[in-house]
């Protein structure tokens, strides 16, 4: 893997750093890659011949790379985000699906919670139980992840801190987002959180537009789409799996703060599942709205559903992804820019490494190797003997 100037250029608070940041963070990219979830398991391997040649410079001690972690200069991390996206971009990795529309998702993500250390980045939460009131302390970020034809690449995040409201954290976030990547998409979208003003304002103050879930939250309308939908035979949206019946209505004025007429699509789904229990065949059916400023035009009934639907991919491929195979949330050191810092990383290593997989592997690799497979044989790397190992 080729790593050019933004990798070089990451930055650390030391007045005089004996170690590179370069260094530091190629060791956790290496650790991310091969999925190995613990400074400590990282540690183990430093006798590989393998670090010599990846970092030019011998494993830093776990304390070492936890500690300069917590010292990175996180804009200059995103850089290196951003040339990874470039990347992509120019190889034709970040083609749109078939609706022509890029979507940006934003989800909130809690990352941990404990009892007992904390930091001051923590949140506070009391938790009642039978042997009194605990002051329970944790960390939550806003996420964007950018939804292609055939990848969800996770572009940035951004902590919730104390006091922070978790709608403003991540119009924040879309600031910065349509500063650095201002063509990267379209719509931006969220779960029914983000049925809110300010979402939906932002994007037609940026030109572009939003979509999220609608629930009883916006109730007036909500109310008002049952009620015009009920008169309505609903539009069966064809080649989609599972089946939908659709309403679909613009011109909605019964969310005056929202400085555009509005639009409600109403999916009815059914969807066949073989229960776990016995493998029985049975009827799954869900009920889904979804409020957005995209007229009829720019997406079509079936496409505003797709999209709504997307949303879940964050949580499916991007946080069950990062958290299970990744180990994301994994306290790597506690410490407000440490903890940004390694989750930023392992969102690139996904980044990284599902478009390898994807793209570069060729079709028979990708159908013989599972992803697992594919990073333990990166891992196998790790564990190579010394170079100059006694026989
Ligand atoms: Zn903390």
């Amino acid at each position: 893997m080729k790593w050019d100037a933004p990798l070089e250029a990451i930055r650390d608070g030391r007045v005089q750093g004996r170690i590179p940041t370069s260094v530091i963070v190629r060791a956790v990219v290496a650790m991310g890659l091969c999925r190995l979830g613990s400074l400590n398991a990282l540690g183990q391997t430093k006798g590989s011949s393998f670090w010599s040649r990846w970092l030019g410079h011998a494993l830093p001690s776990p304390d070492t790379i936890g500690r300069v972690a917590g010292l990175v200069d996180v804009e200059s991390l995103r850089a290196l985000g951003h040339h990874v996206y470039e990347r992509l971009k120019r190889g034709k990795a970040l083609m749109p699906p078939s609706h022509g529309l890029l979507a940006l998702v934003v989800d909130g993500h809690e990352t941990h919670a404990t009892y007992k250390r904390h930091c001051p980045g923590c949140l506070e939460r009391t938790i009642h139980a039978a042997n009194g009131d605990r002051t329970q302390y944790y960390h939550r970020l806003v996420d964007a992840s950018l939804v292609t034809a055939d990848m969800h690449v996770l572009l940035d995040a951004e902590p919730i801190l104390p006091g922070q409201d978790e709608v403003a954290v991540a119009v924040g976030l879309l600031d910065r987002l349509v500063r650095d990547y201002p063509r990267a998409f379209d719509v931006v979208g969220g779960d029914a959180l983000y049925a809110d003003p300010r979402f939906f304002n932002w994007a037609v103050d940026h030109g572009k537009h939003a979509l999220a879930v609608l629930k009883n939250d916006r109730r007036d309308l909500l109310q008002d789409a049952q009620r015009l939908f009920e008169d309505q035979p609903p539009t069966v949206v064809r080649d989609a799996s599972p089946r939908r019946q659709c309403w679909d209505m613009e011109g909605f004025t019964t969310w005056p703060q929202v400085k555009v007429p509005v639009r409600v699509v109403a999916s009815h789904e059914t969807r066949q599942v073989r229960r776990q229990l016995d493998g029985q065949l049975e009827q799954e059916v869900s009920q889904w709205y979804w409020v957005t400023t995209l007229g009829a035009k720019q997406a079509s009934t079936g496409a505003v559903a797709q999209m709504g639907h997307h949303r879940w991919g964050i949580e499916n491929e991007g946080f069950n992804e990062l958290v299970n195979q990744y180990h994301a949330d994994h306290v790597y050191r506690h410490e407000p820019t440490a903890l940004l810092v390694f989750w930023l990383l392992t969102q690139l290593c996904l980044n990284v490494f599902t478009a390898f997989f994807t793209r570069n592997l060729k079709p028979a690799a990708r159908k013989a190797f599972s992803m697992l497979h594919v990073a333990r044989l990166m891992l196998a790397e790790l564990y190579l003997p010394p170079t100059h190992a006694p026989t």
